[in-house]
């Protein structure tokens, strides 16, 4: 019998601990630990911040279903993890052992690098759904007393989708309250161009998300680096390709939303052979830690470089289905090693995206994630609307029932010929 431990239980830990107790033996122990009993679809966090979804319906209390499984369910936050002595120490002092352990805490949001970032300070977020439905408290009053919009991301986030979401949702938005015309809106982002996503771009979304903007009249500006921000104002910097000051903005706002930096929790940050400097986890092919290799990791805390120089630091996204190539290669390999076998799996990485614009969208698929590729395609659409809103429905179906992939699901993948394992395209 064998302990097997999962940090974590946002998107990857969830559905990781439904593929491992499939692929454990019966005897094997499965634990999960998370700060919260409850599986927050963070997707739909930009419908949140405008009042399109309440909290409650994009909220899964993972309790039963974990107890139905038979996966031990503790509801604790980890203060930190002891890899040389194989033990998980939870806030209250208590240590949980392992003979596995898989990491899938995601990131914690890094506002405090910036002066005046986020909740604490003048700008919303919307990464975690509690601060959405603040954020839409807030645009709430915004109506009452419009002004300038800034929505954007800091130097250094990894997670664009989100921020165009919500600008064009608040466009959107503000069409329907017939205040669009009282409301000045900028987007401001690290990257090089609109459009790369952290990716070097998935077919043309430069054109795609320029047309977009343009179409909606809000004012972009790349390369920024954002210094700081006061009530109202916000200071950013836009940089040239040499990295040199190009300009200086002063840009007001009375709403703003702005995509932090990421980096690792602090139940893992600066343990030798574990993390990188930011700490993030470092992984092998296979999602195994090359120091500890009773670890693996999966999801936003696993470390992977830049797709390439850019004047302001980019990070690579990790997004959702590339989480769960992560979770079922794991789940592989760790079955085999539970049954004296050997790693073999590796995730393709590969990024399926649906991005939102509250009346339209744009699907993309790059596979690889990172370029050059074997497909890479963007398309644009109404119908993109209506798939992410099927998707939502399909997804949270899926984590209450404790199922980490439909039938119906592996098969339209197979057949569009997208993969989750390398070697099965
Ligand atoms: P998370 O889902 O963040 O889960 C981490 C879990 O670990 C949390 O439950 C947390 O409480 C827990 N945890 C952290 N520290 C500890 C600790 N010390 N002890 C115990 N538990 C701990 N991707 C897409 O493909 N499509 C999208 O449309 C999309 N939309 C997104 C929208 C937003 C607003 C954001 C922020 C991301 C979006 N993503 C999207 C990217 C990605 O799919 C999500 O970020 C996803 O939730 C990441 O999964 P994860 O398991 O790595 O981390």
């Amino acid at each position: 019998m064998s302990e097997v431990v999962i940090l974590g239980a946002g998107l990857g830990g969830t559905l990781m601990a439904y593929e491992m107790r499939a692929k454990a033996r019966q005897e094997d122990r499965i634990t999960l630990i998370s700060a919260s009993a409850v599986y927050q679809f963070y997707p739909s966090n930009p419908w949140v911040a405008v009042g399109w979804r309440r909290r409650r319906e994009i909220e899964v209390d993972l309790t039963s279903v974990m107890e139905r499984k038979k996966i031990r369910f503790v509801t604790e936050s980890a203060r930190r993890v002891h890899p040389a002595e194989n033990q998980v120490e939870l806030q209250s002092g208590e240590r949980v052992g392992y003979d596995y352990l898989i990491i899938a805490t995601g990131p914690e949001l890094a506002f405090d690098e910036i002066p005046g970032l986020g909740p604490a300070g003048y700008t919303q977020s919307i990464c975690e759904t509690g601060d959405a439905e603040l954020a839409y408290g807030a645009f709430e009053r915004f109506c009452d007393n419009p002004g300038p919009v800034v929505i954007g991301a800091a130097q250094g986030a990894s997670c664009f989708g989100p921020a165009y979401e919500l600008a064009f949702i608040l466009d959107s938005e503000l069409k329907k309250r017939k205040l669009r015309h009282k409301v000045p809106m900028v987007f401001v982002t690290p990257e090089p161009y609109v459009g790369h996503l952290g990716l070097d771009g998935v077919g043309d979304t430069k054109g795609l998300l320029e047309a977009e903007l343009r179409d909606r009249y809000i004012k972009w500006i790349t390369n920024v680096r954002v210094k700081e921000v006061s009530d109202g104002r916000m200071v950013v910097e836009e940089l040239n390709e040499d990295a040199s000051l190009k300009a200086a903005h002063d840009l007001p706002f009375a709403f703003s939303m702005i995509m932090p930096p990421f980096r690792g929790v602090k139940a893992v940050f600066g343990i030798e052979g574990l993390t990188n400097t930011r700490g993030f986890i470092l992984a092998d092919e296979y999602q195994r830690n090359p120091t500890y290799q009773n670890i693996f990791s999966i999801g936003v805390c696993v470390a992977i470089p830049p797709v390439g120089q850019t004047p302001v630091p980019v990070g690579v996204p990790k997004t959702g289905f590339m989480i769960e190539s992560m979770v079922t290669a794991t789940a592989h390999n760790l079955g085999a090693l539970l049954r004296g076998g050997e790693v073999s799996q590796r995730p393709t990485w590969n990024a399926v995206c649906l991005a939102d614009f509250g009346d339209g969208g744009v699907a993309f698929v790059a596979q690889p994630e990172l370029p050059p590729r074997d497909m890479n395609w963007a398309m644009q659409g109404k119908w993109v609307h209506y798939a992410k809103i099927g998707f939502e429905k399909y997804f949270l179906r899926k984590i209450k029932a404790g199922e980490s992939e439909s039938p119906y699901e592996h098969y339209l993948l197979k057949a569009l010929g997208i993969h989750k394992l390398k070697g099965e395209e």
